[in-house]
């Protein structure tokens, strides 16, 4: 018999994603408003950097320097003077992360937060911090589809019309069981016709919190992999790589990924920039988001090197780079931490510099069960942040030294 344990087991994991999804444009204010998050650490906790965070003001909406079909549209923006010009930086994490400290160590580019259900029909709140320019921005075509039903039309016959839900929530590694599919059903079934609100409530509960789909009569099931990775912003079978990675190393792999569609809607202005091609420093690499809204652009990667540490991440970029044919060249080296300033600096003379680096640490230290202080950069794998500002910094004192001689 199936056990029941995807509810337990994920409740650390659940909470923390839950946390992160606290707006949407269905459920936001239409006026602005603020929600405040406290990101002040535990003070017992060791720290390697001194955070004096003050409590943080998420946005509601969540709608950043603008989104598509938004009224609410900033097209300048005054950067910090250390901040300004090439080569780029785009470092993304989850809006509970310490932001005044991620910002001070990113030359104090304040964070742009942007929900992608904005843009897509999947809710995922982030911040990223970066100094591309913001004006002209524009969504890669075919646009994403806003809606569930749009992304998924065969839901339509089932989808019951008190479950007035349009998008989903954030995309989780954890998937509900089937048992939950059961009793769902057994609640529904019970009620013959319309359910009492008390069994709409729990369902509509259920559906919210485990991303359920209506696939068949009273039959709400979780998502597959392919509709994850649509929703993402990937084609079908991305995270196949070539076959051998199993269905929970791809859940992993996507849940932790950008959202390819709002990814390329910030990095669109580097189109015009780069006619010719784009050199790509990509930390922390995953599944290749970065690297998916680049093709999706049609901006040619001259040159990516890669810096990912996952054997099953690093199949699916090779994958993908085989698959689409890409010209350019793919380097890659496993550990952020191997890549010395001078390593840093020889790849920069070999191709003339890096145009931009990309990159979001991990999040498994602020996440749920794994969390070790509250605003935890501290925890070993969110330590990789420090390691984005080092690369960062050589990077751009490179640069520099190589237009000075
Ligand atoms: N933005 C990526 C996912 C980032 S998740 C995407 O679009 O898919 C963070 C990634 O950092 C994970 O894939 C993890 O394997 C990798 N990672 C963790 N520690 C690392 C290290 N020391 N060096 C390189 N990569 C690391």
């Amino acid at each position: 018999m199936a056990k029941d344990s995807a509810d337990w087991n994920a409740v650390d994991d659940l909470d923390f994603e839950i946390l992160n999804f606290h707006s949407s444009p269905s459920n936001a204010d239409d006026d602005m408003d603020f929600e405040i998050v406290n990101f002040h650490s535990s003070p017992s906790s060791p720290s390697p950097v001194v955070t004096n965070d003050e409590p943080l003001r998420l946005p509601i909406p969540m709608s950043g320097l603008g989104v598509p079909n938004e009224q609410l549209f900033v097209t300048q923006r005054s950067l910090p003077e250390l901040a300004r010009g090439p080569p780029y930086f785009y470092y993304e994490n989850v809006v509970l992360a310490p932001w005044e400290t991620i910002s001070r160590h990113l030359y104090d580019v304040a964070p742009e937060f942007v929900d992608s259900s904005f843009i897509c029909a999947a809710a995922r709140e982030r911040g990223y911090v970066h100094n591309l320019p913001i004006s002209n921005r524009y969504l890669i075509q075919p646009p994403p589809k806003h809606t569930i039903q749009e992304v998924l039309p065969l839901t339509k016959n089932w989808w019951p019309t008190w479950d007035t839900r349009t998008k989903l929530n954030c995309i989780f590694t954890v998937n509900a069981s089937s048992q939950l599919t059961n009793r769902i059903r057994s609640a529904l079934e019970a009620s013959r016709g319309e359910p009492p609100e008390e069994i709409k409530r729990y369902v509509i509960e259920q559906c919210e919190k485990w991303n359920l789909i209506w696939v068949g009569q009273n039959k709400a099931v979780p998502l597959e992999v392919n509709e994850i990775e649509t929703l993402m912003g990937f084609p079908i079978y991305h995270t196949r790589g070539g076959g051998g990675i199993s269905r929970a190393e791809r859940l992993k792999s996507l849940s932790n990924s950008f959202q390819v569609d709002t990814l390329a809607y910030h990095l669109s202005v580097l189109k015009p920039l780069f006619p010719d091609g784009i050199n790509v420093l990509s930390l922390f690499t995953g599944i290749g988001g970065g690297e998916m809204a680049l093709h999706r652009l049609q901006i040619p990667m001259k040159t990516v090197v890669s810096v990912e540490f996952s054997q099953v991440n690093k199949y699916i970029l090779r994958d993908f780079w085989e698959r689409t044919n890409q010209k350019g060249v793919l380097i890659e080296f496993e550990d952020v931490q191997d890549l010395t300033k001078d390593i840093i600096v020889e790849l920069m003379k070999q191709f003339g510099g890096f145009d931009i680096v990309i990159g979001g640490s991990p999040c498994n230290n602020l996440a749920g069960g794994n969390r070790v202080t509250p605003n935890c950069l501290e925890g070993e794998q969110s330590l990789m942040f420090y390691e984005y500002c080092r690369v960062l910094n050589v990077v751009r004192q490179t640069a520099k030294e190589m237009r000075r001689s």
